[in-house]
C-alpha cells in the first residue's frame, strides 16, 4: 500500500481536483490511501466562524455559512455535472453537514461559550466536506472509492485541538477498517487533521496536521511509501516565499527534516516524521502542479549527504535571559527554571545555560501561563525578555563543518542575541532582530548555496 496525501492548494478547485485524480489513477496498482485536507483557506474560514460564534456576531456567522455552502456547492456541481445521480447524492451529504454545522454554532452563537471540543468539531468540518465530494468525484471518474471517516481510525486524547493518538488503538483501528473497506474498492479515500476522543468526541491534530495523519495511517498500513503532494517542487533550500532562487533538496534524512520543521519550516508538520521513521517507510514530498519534478525523498541518514541543506526561520520569537544573583551551577539553573516552566507546559525551541545565567527561546507568542513562569522565576533572577526576535537557522548533517555561518549573520544582521549549534550537530541557530531578518536570510542562502 502507499499513502498518497493532498495539502489544501491541491484540493482547491475543480482543476485541482482533477490533476488529484489524474494523479491517483497511476497509482491504483500500489493500493492507495488518498488522505485529503479542507480545501484552501477552509479551515481558516471555519476558524473564524467559530470565533464569531464565540462573540454572538451572528450575522457574520450566517455570511462564512453561506460562503461555505456556496464554495462546496459549485465545487460538488462542476465536478458531477455529468453525473446526476451522484450530483444530488453527494450534494444531500454536503447539505447534511453544513446544517448540522449551522445548528451547532448556531447554539455556540446562543451561549457565547467556546470550548475546545465545540472548536475542535467546527473546525473539523472542512476535510469532513472536501473528502466527501473528492470521494464522488472519484466514482464519477469510474474509480469506485471507499470513502472513511477518519475519526473512527485515529484515537486520541482529549486535547481537543492538538490532539495525540493513541498510537496502539489507532494502529489496529486502521488495518481493520482499511482492509475491510478495501474490498471491492479500487481505492479508500479518508481526512486528514481529525480524529477523535475515546469517548467518540471529534478532535484535531492541530494546524497542518493532515501531514502528520498521513504518516500515521502509513506506519499502521506499513505503506511502502508516504507521498505528500503539495505546492512546491519539493522540501527547498529556504521557504520559495521568502527567498528567491531556492533549491530543490533531492534526499534529506529523517532527523534533518524534523529539525527543519522544529525550527520553523512549514512545509511538513513538525510531527510527522516520527511515525515514519519509526518503521523506515520513506517520504516524499512532490508538486501536484508540477508532476515532471520527482521532488524531495525523505529517509534514513545515511542517504542523505553532509552539510546544509536549508534555511529555516521563525519569525517571531521571545528570548528570555534570566540571571542568578547567585553561582548556582548548570544543572540547578536548568532545575529551577524547568520547575517553573514544564508544569505550565510553556514551549521551549533552545535552551542554554551557564553557572548563573540561563537563554531560553520561546517559539511564538505564548498566554498568560508563560507570564506565571516568568513571574515565578523573577522572585529569584533578573529576568529580560526581548521582544521582535527572529531565530534563523541553517540545517544539515554535520553543519559544524560548514564554516563562516556566524560570522554571515552578525555582519548583516549587527546583532546576534544567541547562537547555537544543536545537540545532534544537526543545526545552528541565531537569534536575530526581526527588521533584519529579511536581508539576513537572503545573505545567508546566498552565501551557502549560490557562492
Ligand atoms: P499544504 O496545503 O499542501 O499542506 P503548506 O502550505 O502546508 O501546503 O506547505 C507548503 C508551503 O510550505 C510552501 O508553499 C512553502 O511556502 C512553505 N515552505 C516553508 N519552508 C519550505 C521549504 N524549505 N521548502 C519548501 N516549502 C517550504
Ligand atoms: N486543514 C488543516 C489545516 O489547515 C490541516 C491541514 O491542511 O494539514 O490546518
Ligand atoms: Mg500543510
Amino acid at each position: 500500500m502507499i499513502i498518497v496525501k493532498f495539502g489544501g492548494t491541491s484540493v482547491q478547485d475543480e482543476a485541482a481536483i482533477g490533476r488529484v485524480i489524474q494523479i491517483v489513477r497511476g497509482k491504483l496498482k500500489e493500493k492507495p490511501l488518498v488522505v485529503v485536507s479542507a480545501l484552501a483557506r477552509v479551515t481558516r474560514l471555519l476558524v473564524s466562524m467559530a470565533e464569531e460564534a464565540e462573540a454572538q456576531h451572528e450575522d457574520n456567522v450566517k455570511d462564512l455559512l453561506s460562503q461555505l455552502r456556496e464554495r462546496h456547492f459549485n465545487l460538488a456541481k462542476n465536478l458531477l455535472a455529468q453525473r446526476p445521480d451522484l450530483l444530488s447524492e453527494c450534494l444531500g451529504k454536503v447539505e447534511e453537514r453544513i446544517a448540522d454545522l449551522e445548528t451547532f454554532v448556531g447554539g455556540v452563537c446562543l451561549i457565547g461559550e467556546l470550548s475546545s471540543r465545540s472548536n475542535a468539531r467546527i473546525i473539523s468540518t472542512g476535510e469532513l466536506l472536501s473528502s466527501t465530494i473528492i470521494s464522488y468525484a472519484f466514482n464519477a471518474n469510474d474509480i469506485s472509492c471507499h470513502w472513511i471517516d477518519a475519526r473512527r481510525m485515529i484515537t486520541t486524547d482529549d486535547n481537543y485541538l492538538n490532539a495525540r493518538p493513541d498510537m496502539e488503538v489507532t494502529e489496529a483501528n486502521i488495518k481493520r477498517i482499511v482492509g475491510l473497506e478495501y474490498k471491492g474498492a479500487d481505492l479508500v479515500l479518508t481526512q486528514g487533521f481529525v480524529a477523535s476522543t475515546e469517548k467518540g468526541a471529534t478532535s484535531v491534530l492541530g494546524f497542518e496536521g493532515s501531514d502528520y495523519s498521513a504518516a500515521i495511517f502509513g506506519m499502521a498500513l506499513g505503506a511502502e511509501r508516504v507521498e505528500i503532494w503539495t505546492d512546491v517542487d519539493g522540501i527547498r533550500s529556504a521557504d520559495p516565499r521568502v527567498v528567491k532562487d531556492t533549491r530543490k533538496i533531492d534526499v534529506i534524512s529523517y532527523e534533518e527534516a524534523a529539525e527543519m520543521a522544529a525550527m520553523g519550516a512549514r512545509v511538513l508538520h513538525p510531527l510527522t516524521i516520527e511515525p515514519a521513521r519509526k518503521k523506515n517507510i520513506p517520504i516524499k514530498v512532490l508538486n501536484s502542479t508540477n508532476q515532471a519534478c520527482d521532488g524531495t525523498l525523505v529517509t534514513l541518514a545515511d542517504q542523505s549527504p553532509d552539510g546544509p541543506k536549508s534555511v529555516a526561520v521563525r519569525k517571531e520569537v521571545l528570548f528570555v535571559k534570566i540571571v542568578s544573583p547567585k553561582l548556582d551551577g548548570v544543572t540547578r539553573m536548568f532545575g529551577k527554571v524547568f520547575a517553573s516552566l514544564y508544569p505550565r507546559r510553556v514551549p521551549v525551541t533552545i535552551a542554554k545555560a551557564t553557572e548563573s545565567e540561563v537563554y531560553l527561546v520561546i517559539p511564538e507568542v505564548v498566554g498568560e501561563t508563560f507570564q506565571d513562569a516568568l513571574e515565578e522565576i523573577g522572585k529569584w533572577a533578573e529576568v529580560t525578555v526581548y521582544r521582535d526576535k527572529a531565530l534563523v537557522s541553517v540545517i544539515g548533517r554535520n553543519i559544524v563543518g560548514f564554516e563562516g555561518l556566524g560570522d554571515k549573520v552578525i555582519s548583516v544582521s549587527g546583532k546576534v542575541y544567541l547562537a547555537n549549534v544543536s545537540a545532534n550537530m544537526m543545526s545552528e541557530n541565531f537569534v536575530i532582530d526581526s527588521d533584519r531578518l529579511q536581508e539576513t536570510i537572503e545573505s545567508l542562502h546566498e552565501y551557502i548555496f549560490n557562492k
